[in-house]
């Protein structure tokens, strides 16, 4: 066995790391998180602290405050904890499109092959329920119902 002391060529990044305690320890990129568990403990007056998305990322305070911003672990970090953040939220009950269609598009209805309530009471002239809404949406849609009515002079 030709036990070779260790090549440490700046060239091997890829597989070796510098050890953020000492500079002395090269350490195997997919050791380094064991590592750093008991190399940690003998540094305790260093003032490093461990980046919060990679704990192989250990650096002084400061340097840490500008790491955190770029660490290349953050934005999987961010996308685990905010899983619904790329996705679009759905849309709240008043918000639904029906209603924008009981009183803007009563006379140029779409074809509804789904049932939809509030595009039925648009063609029947029937008050549409204002119950369930914020009491400035409530009377906003009894307005624009009353107009709705004038208009087709049926009031
Ligand atoms: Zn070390
Ligand atoms: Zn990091």
């Amino acid at each position: 066995m030709s036990q070779e002391p260790v090549k440490v060529a700046p060239s091997d990044k890829d597989d070796y790391l510098i050890c953020p305690f000492d500079e002395g320890h090269y350490i195997l990129r997919s050791r380094m998180a064991v590592h750093l568990v008991r190399c940690a403990p003998n540094h305790h007056g260093s003032k490093k602290v461990r980046c919060p998305f990679n704990i192989t990322h250990v650096c002084a305070i400061t340097e840490m405050k500008i790491h955190v911003n770029k660490c290349p672990n953050r934005s999987a970090f961010e996308e685990f904890v905010n899983p619904d953040r790329l996705t679009t939220p759905e849309a709240l009950p008043h918000e639904n499109k029906g209603e924008i269609e009981c009183s803007e598009n009563w006379d140029d209805e779409p074809d509804q092959p789904t049932y939809n309530p509030s595009a039925n009471c648009a063609q029947k002239f029937v008050i549409c329920n204002p119950q369930g809404n914020p009491p400035a949406v409530r009377r906003e849609i009894r307005e624009m119902e009353r107009l709705r009515f004038q208009r087709n002079e049926k009031f």
